[in-house]
């Protein structure tokens, strides 16, 4: 196994059926990696592409030992590819980027020389959201509302995965084990010094996005959950409301029947205000559900992640079939 120094930067990216951009990212990325200093390292997490971009990332290798990449069992999601990546990347500094070049390479200069002025998190700001649809921009923005009003820590708004984090910050992200990952909130929850570098997504060179709205709206789900418990609390408020306003309606009703005495009427008023109260009883069932589930997932103790294959540098990590030293922390 060649010893070489470790490297100065890693940069992390989540391919996911991906193909036909590897080679433009790649003669993309490697020129400003160069720039930056020549100890550098890639590594591609193939998120169970089916799609033949993992011979295209091994072919690379062959050719350039600083590309590595670890391979997937299956389709684990965005996110969990992402905390694959922070666990084999060995750089002093990690860069986390998109595949489809929507992420500009050329900005990793300017996010390690605010990493070189002291800032342990650098975070790529996107600008414009118009190259999306309206809903989807008008849903991002009350995301971001919900979020900076219940959430436990603000989010800034526009700040995605592209983004540097110094090992420190890597290590701590490490440690966090949740299952549903909401990596925004937990790159804002681990703290230290950071800053936005705005910046203009492009256009995605290859391929479509993966993203359909039932997905992005789990997403957001997973997000608002995983830091604020208001959801479960208040159902509480509502059950109070509601409460109050039926003694309110007891107290109405019984007047009205001591001063006119009574009349059959009022049945649509019954169903009604039954079918209300019985969605209002499902709904709160509902979300305590989302929440038991996800105590469920994490009570598992499943490994985030199953590796099938480690391609290049990322191999000297660990050869087993799961993530060692998630368990290894679990254990703790
Ligand atoms: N991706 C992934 N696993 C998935 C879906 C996407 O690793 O299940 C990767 C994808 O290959 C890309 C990045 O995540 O590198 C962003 O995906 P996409 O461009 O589809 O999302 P968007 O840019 O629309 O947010
Ligand atoms: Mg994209």
């Amino acid at each position: 196994m060649p010893c070489v120094a470790l490297p100065k930067i890693s940069v992390v990216i989540p391919v996911h059926n991906e193909s036909a951009n590897i080679a433009p990212l790649c003669d993309a990325l490697v020129p400003v990696l160069n720039r930056i200093s020549s100890l550098w390292e890639i590594v591609f997490v193939d998120d169970g592409s089916r799609d033949d971009t993992l011979e295209r990332i091994k072919a690379r290798n062959r050719e350039e030992p600083r590309i590595s990449a670890v391979s997937f069992s299956r389709n684990f999601g965005k996110e969990i590819a992402i905390a694959a990546g922070l666990d084999h990347a060995r750089g002093e500094a990690v860069v986390i980027m998109d595949a489809d070049l929507q992420h500009p390479p050329e900005m990793i200069e300017t996010f390690v020389q605010r990493w070189q002025e002291g800032y342990l998190m650098v975070y790529g700001q996107r600008t414009d959201r118009s190259d999306e649809t309206r809903i989807k921009r008008n849903f991002a923005h009350l995301f971001y509302r919900l979020f900076s009003t219940f959430g436990e820590v603000p989010l800034p708004e526009g700040a995605g995965d592209f983004r540097l984090i110094d090992r420190k910050g890597v290590e701590v992200l490490r440690m966090l084990g949740e299952k549903a990952r909401f990596s925004k909130g937990l790159y804002a929850w681990i703290g230290f010094r950071s800053t936005g570098v705005p910046f203009v997504v492009g256009d995605r060179k290859f391929g479509n996005s993966k993203w359909n709205f039932r997905q992005l709206f789990r997403f957001a789900f997973d997000g608002i959950a995983s830091f604020s418990s208001i959801p479960l609390r208040v159902w509480t408020y509502v059950g109070t409301l509601i409460s109050i306003l039926s003694i309110a309606t007891a107290l109405y009703f019984a007047i009205r029947t001591l001063l006119f005495g009574t009349d059959l009427p009022g049945f649509p008023s019954l169903i009604v205000s039954v079918m209300f109260f019985s969605g209002i009883q499902l709904m709160s069932l509902g979300v305590i559900g989302e929440y038991i589930g996800r105590i469920f997932a994490e009570v598992k103790r499943r490994p985030l992640y199953v590796v099938a294959e480690r391609i290049g540098g990322a191999a000297e990590i660990s050869s087993s079939l799961v993530n060692e030293d998630y368990q290894r922390f679990r254990r703790v």
